[in-house]
């Protein structure tokens, strides 16, 4: 599916059509594609593996299969070059989500829903869906506030856990004033 249809996409038909079908829509794309995505990569860093997305019609989760109600699953995984704010090296952070929404109506519809378990997002149904904004969306959401390694390479931080760095309540430098000194002498190379 190219950007225009993924613009423009017949949501409510699919919704519809693929209601008893487990045959998901399926596509990639690149980084690159998504704007503002692609402005939270690491410069100059290497090129990553395409998104890939796929979009099923689902049973409402708590409603279950007999429900009118129309909701989709989306899937996405990838990947995006993100600064370890630990140790200020880039480390390819891996997004991987499975999102279940449910189509309402109207605007309106969509803001009263109820937040319940938060297991179904509310999204207006439209024939003219921005599927590509959705997906962008959703990516830019599930960027972690803090990004990490699970576990930095850098020496001077080798392998310690993030809840192992010395805190300011122990009496000791917290982790920003190392990461500070570690800035310093970054700087002063
Ligand atoms: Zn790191």
């Amino acid at each position: 599916m190219n950007h225009h249809d993924m613009r423009q996409f017949d949501l409510i038909k699919f919704a519809r059509a693929h209601a008893h079908q487990d045959v998901p829509l399926t596509g990639k794309l690149l980084l690159a594609e998504l704007p503002r995505l692609f402005a939270e990569n690491a410069e100059d860093a290497p090129d990553t593996p395409p998104i890939l997305w796929s979009l099923q019609n689902t049973h409402h989760p708590r409603i279950g299969e007999h429900s009118r109600r129309l909701c989709v699953a989306l899937q996405l995984e990838a990947h995006i070059w993100l600064t370890c704010q630990r140790c200020l090296q880039p480390y390819l952070h891996t997004l991987s989500l499975n999102n279940t929404f449910e189509l309402m109506k109207t605007e309106a519809e969509a803001e009263a829903a109820p937040i319940e378990e938060d297991d179904v997002d509310p999204i207006v149904g439209s024939h003219q869906f921005d599927l590509l904004g959705l997906i962008e969306e959703e990516l830019l959401l599930a960027l972690p506030l803090v990004p990490r390694h699970e576990v930095c390479a850098h020496p001077a931080l080798a392998t310690l856990p993030i809840s192992s760095l010395p805190t300011e309540e122990a009496g000791r430098p917290s982790p920003f004033a190392q990461l500070a000194i570690l800035q310093t002498k970054k700087g002063a190379q």
